[in-house]
Parts: structure tokens; sequence; C-alpha cells
């Protein structure tokens, strides 16, 4: 029995009815509490506060009312949503904190316990041509001697044939220590060492003396201030040129391969008398044609020059107490990095003293 032009009253449009738009709301809050984590509440905010929700369509449904009922409707709706709305804000910040919470725990890292996947180390190139080259020596009897970084001039010098007036005696090559006056240096040379072992052994004397020395040289690629040589030396009864010529041979190809050998080329030194420089063969090219024309580690020459030799000189032996009347000898020294530059084709010398690992792992992690 309705008549007409009644006022059109929400509550009988049943999604508007408080009860109805209470019942959404406590759907709404009911499902938000019981979101368990974001994704839940993801699907709780789409089904319960999206334009799609029960109350999404309710307010919808606002628009649709004679604009005396709107007023009511949406303080009714709107306050509901409002609620929903503010319930969503804080369960998103609670569950995001308990996300947080959880990945700090379960992802923290136990940094006391034990790993496999610590890189190895592995020896410097230096020090392993160092030994490769006693182990040389060694197997043909000789000895590994070692002496002070720190030494006497006259050790250095003077016992070597090197007066007080020799160039290398000059401030431009050596490393003095103070105070000054003090005689001593930092050792220019491993040379020392055989004036070290003549003093204090008797022959017969094979030794092989492998260490650091020091020159004042500005590092560049091919100088360094700090460099390594291996020295050696044999005193005995009737040694030769020869004898020395087929220590370097074996020394050469133990080195650089079978069937490489060397050939001297007259020089001079203080200490040893007659002098040459040692040329080692060329172990790429073999100095052979065609070649020896384009290799890069020769230049061509078929031959690389390695370093001193010569019989020792009788003045050296006399300045440390050895007979030269009954005994002679041979000496002859190299230097390392100059040897592991040629021989690993290392163009820059300084690479050799950084220290950096990606020089030395194609070396191989030799231990
Ligand atoms: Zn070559």
């Amino acid at each position: 029995m309705s008549g007409p032009n009644n006022d059109y009253d929400p509550v009988e449009v049943t999604p508007l009815h408080p009860d109805e738009v209470d019942r959404m709301k406590r759907e709404a809050l009911d499902a938000i509490a019981a979101a368990g984590d974001l994704p839940a509440l993801k699907q709780v905010r789409l089904d319960h506060a999206g334009d799609r929700s029960p109350l999404g369509l309710a307010n919808r449904e606002i628009g649709a009312l004679p604009p005396q009922a709107r007023k009511e409707a949406g303080i009714r709706v709107g306050g509901a949503r409002r609620e929903v709305k503010e319930a969503l804000e804080r369960r998103t910040e609670e569950l995001e904190a308990e996300q947080e919470a959880r990945i700090l725990t379960e992802e923290a890292v136990d940094v006391t316990l034990p790993t496999d996947r610590e890189p190895r180390g592995a020896r410097h190139p230096l020090t392993t041509i160092q030994e490769r080259i006693a182990e040389i020596f060694v197997a043909m009897g000789w000895e590994v001697a070692e002496g002070p970084e720190v030494e006497a001039q006259w050790m250095n010098f003077d016992a070597l044939n090197m007066g007080p007036d020799h160039p290398a005696r000059t401030m431009q090559d050596t490393f003095w220590l103070e105070p000054s006056g003090s005689g001593l240096v930092l050792r220019t040379h491993t040379s020392p060492v055989q004036a070290r072992t003549m003093l204090e052994r008797t022959p017969p004397i094979y030794v092989v003396c492998p260490g650091r020395t020091f020159r004042t040289d500005e590092l560049d690629a091919t100088h360094s201030p700090v460099f390594s040589q291996v020295e050696g030396l044999a005193i005995d009864k009737g040694l030769s040129m020869a004898h020395l010529k087929g220590t370097l041979d074996h020394f050469a190809a133990g080195i650089f391969g079978e069937g490489v050998v060397t050939r001297f080329r007259p020089s001079y030194f203080p200490f040893t008398e007659p002098s040459a420089e040692v040329d080692v063969l060329c172990f790429v090219c073999r100095g052979e044609s065609p070649a020896v024309e384009s290799c890069r580690t020769c230049k061509g020459e078929g031959w690389i020059e390695w370093g001193g030799c010569g019989v020792v000189n009788p003045r050296v032996l006399v300045a440390c107490g050895v007979d030269p009347d009954e005994w002679s000898g041979f000496a002859f020294g190299m230097g390392l990095e100059r040897t592991l530059m040629f021989r690993n084709d290392i163009a820059d010398m300084r690479d050799i003293f950084e220290g950096d690992v990606r020089f030395t792992l194609p070396f191989g992690l030799e231990v």
C-alpha cells in the first residue's frame, strides 16, 4: 500500500541497510585480521576494499539515491570503508614488520661457520723459480748458501776486487746505510755470499746463492730498486771455463727445456778473469730459421742475454783466504726477475712486485 511520491528510504535498499553495512564491515575486518601474510592481505584488499567488493558496490548505490537520502547513506558507508581502509593499513604495517623480522632471522649469516670456499693461496713465481734453480744444483751435489741483505762494504766490494775507485761504489748505484761511515750497504749483488762462503769453509766449495739485492734504480718496466739474483760459485782443483760452460748448459736445460744451451761473449767483471756474458739459446724458436725471424721472445736474435760469469779472479781467492796456486773456480750470476720475464713472456717487471693475484694465478697453485 505504498503511496506515490514516498520519500526514498535508503534503509529499504538492502546493501545500504545499517545492519548490512555493519555486516560487510565486520566481514572485512575479520578477513583483515585473519590475513597471515602480505599476499593474503592483498587478496583481502581486493575482496573487501576494491571497487567490486560489497562495500565498493554499496558505495556505488549511493549515487542512485535521491539527494536527501545520500547524506546518511554516505556517512554510513563512508565510515565503514574508512574503518576497513585503516584496518588494512595497520595490518600491512604489522605484516611488513613481521616479514622483516623473519628475513633477519632466517637469512642471517653465521660468520663463525666453517666454509670450503676460501680461495687457496700459492707461492709467488719468483719463489718457485728460485726453488727450481736450487733443486737443479742440489741434484748435482751443490749446496744452497745465504747471506745478509745488509752487508759490510768490504764483503760487497773489496773482497770482490772492487777497489775504492770502482764505479759501482759511487752513490748512484748503492744504498748506503746511516750513520755515514758505518761501512754498511744494502748488498748490490749476491756475490758477497761467495766471499762469506770462501771465508767460512775450506774448498772444495759448490754453492748456489739465491737472494734479494738492492740498487738505487727507479722502478719502471725493466728496473727495480729491489731485485733478485741467483749466484753460483764452484772452487775445486783444476776447474776451468769448460766446467763452467757445462754447468750453465745443464742449468739452462733445467729451466728452459732440454737442448737449450748457452754461449759466452767476452766481457769484464772485476771478480772474474776471464769474464763472459752468458746468452741462452732462445727456447721458443731455438734460433732456427724461419721461426727465428718473427720470434718475439728473442726479437729475431736466436739468443737471449741471461747473465754474467767467469773464472774466479785470483785476487778474490786471495782476499777470501783461498790459495790460488792450489784452487781455482768459476762463478756466475743471473737476474731472477729477468729470467722470469723472458721465460714467461712478462712485459712489465712491476707486475712481479705488485702482489696482484691476477698475475700469479696463471702460474698455477704451486705450493
Ligand atoms: Zn726466438
